[in-house]
């Protein structure tokens, strides 16, 4: 049995290990570009220009086992560096911007497999009726002002909930961060829409 694609090359507090390393840690922001706004924007897409795996996601280079090279996804270990926690078990690093590259720690959030697919089919990403490597072009592609289109789901409602009570987020950031208006960060969190999510 192949392990599925987002999985990681090892165990993840071996992987945690890794991304607490200093001098690990700086090679892997020195593959990633950075905005000029700083380590802390929420706005930027930071896209990886290492290596590449299938589908458009980055993959970092840890270190050589016997012959083999082991890798990690270049946005999950994003996520881990960002959180300086592990990845749950078979939680997925996913990108609110759908851009593969990206390995803006805000920019991502976990989530199971099966959000994977919804969002895909969502976005009409899957296999079915688009040409192979689509997603991939798709994925160069979009960037900073076209995740306005971007819409809410119930996973991005329960972020902006929680993102806006640790109040590290105005409305403002908050509506730049998710791409959409303020107007509708403020009916969220004023339960004035989606307020069946708890
Ligand atoms: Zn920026
Ligand atoms: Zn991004």
């Amino acid at each position: 049995m192949t392990p599925p694609p987002d999985s990681d090359p090892f165990d993840r507090l071996t992987l945690l290990e890794r991304a607490l390393c200093p001098d690990i840690k700086q090679r892997f922001w020195n593959l990633v570009s950075l905005c000029i706004h700083g380590s802390d924007c929420p706005y930027c897409c930071w896209e990886w220009h290492g290596h590449f795996a299938r589908r458009g996601y980055g993959e970092f280079y840890l270190f050589k086992q016997g012959r083999r090279s082991v890798q990690v996804r270049a946005h999950r270990f994003a996520w881990i560096i960002w959180h300086r926690r592990p990845i749950p078990e078979a939680l997925w690093a996913l990108h609110y911007c759908d851009n593969p590259p990206c390995c803006n720690p805000h920019h991502l959030f976990l989530g199971v497999n099966q959000d994977n697919v919804d969002d895909k089919q969502r976005k009409g990403r899957t296999s079915r009726g688009v040409k192979h490597g689509n997603a991939m072009r798709r994925g160069k592609w979009l960037h900073g002002e076209q995740c306005s289109r971007a819409r809410l789901t119930a996973e991005k409602v329960r972020d902006i909930r929680y993102l806006a009570q640790s109040g590290t987020r105005t409305k403002a950031e908050l509506a730049r961060l998710f791409g959409v208006d303020w107007c509708t960060i403020r009916d969220v969190l004023t339960r004035r829409t989606w307020n069946h999510v708890p």
